[in-house]
């Protein structure tokens, strides 16, 4: 598939230079083995999905889609834990509105980097006693293999870039992207 966008491109205001790492279709196939095992795993158990937003609208949307079960969709945000690429506190602004007990509960998040967020969703949310929890993401990178966090379901491993498209803001831009860029360019410049 041809993209709709060039390899290089900036985003932001002031604007940093990206450049394309992964096509469209190269996640979209990633995502469809994902959907698959999820399938595969929650046939029958009537799971429910809950993104963490903002970054996970696109793969959620197509992971709920791809994996063709009946479900409940809720979504859940933390502090902008990032204020550019910068980590920070995490702290929970927004929740889910349904109850989660004795439900089959999948987390989805658009990648985990530290696995900070990872662990204290899993911590705040085990609290409500659901029948089990597991993690899906789209990317990951190598901190948190580095720190023995386990994620349930991974579409693509990444390496320690930072990155933007398929969801993944840079400063607020960049989400609507349907590929993936890194910065092109070294972090702290
Ligand atoms: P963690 O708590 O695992 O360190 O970080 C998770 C959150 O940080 C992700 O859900 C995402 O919102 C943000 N994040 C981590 N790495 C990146 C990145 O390379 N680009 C963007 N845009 N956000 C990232
Ligand atoms: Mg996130």
């Amino acid at each position: 598939m041809t993209s709709k966008y060039p390899d290089k491109i900036t985003v932001g205001n002031p604007p940093r230079p990206f450049r394309k790492f992964l096509q469209e279709d190269e996640i979209q196939r990633a995502v469809l083995k994902t959907a698959d095992e999820i399938h595969e795993r929650y046939r029958s158990k009537n799971p429910v999905f809950v993104g963490v937003l903002t970054g996970c609208f696109m793969y959620m949307a197509d992971i709920v889609r791809a994996t063709n079960l009946p479900c409940t969709v809720d979504f859940i945000k933390l502090s902008s834990y990032r204020d550019g690429m910068e980590s920070g506190r995490i702290k929970l602004i927004k929740d889910i509105d349904i109850e989660i007990k004795d439900r089959h509960v999948i987390l989805v998040d658009d990648i985990v980097d530290t696995g900070n967020s990872w662990d204290f969703l899993r911590g705040y949310l085990m609290v409500r006693q659901p029948a089990s929890m597991s993690m899906a993401a789209c990317f990951r990178k190598p901190k948190s293999i580095q720190a023995g966090i386990a994620v349930d379901f991974i579409s693509i491993d990444l390496p320690d870039e930072f990155v933007v498209g398929y969801g993944l803001d840079y400063a607020g831009a960049g989400r609507h992207l349907p590929d993936l860029y890194v910065l092109d360019e070294p972090i702290n410049s």
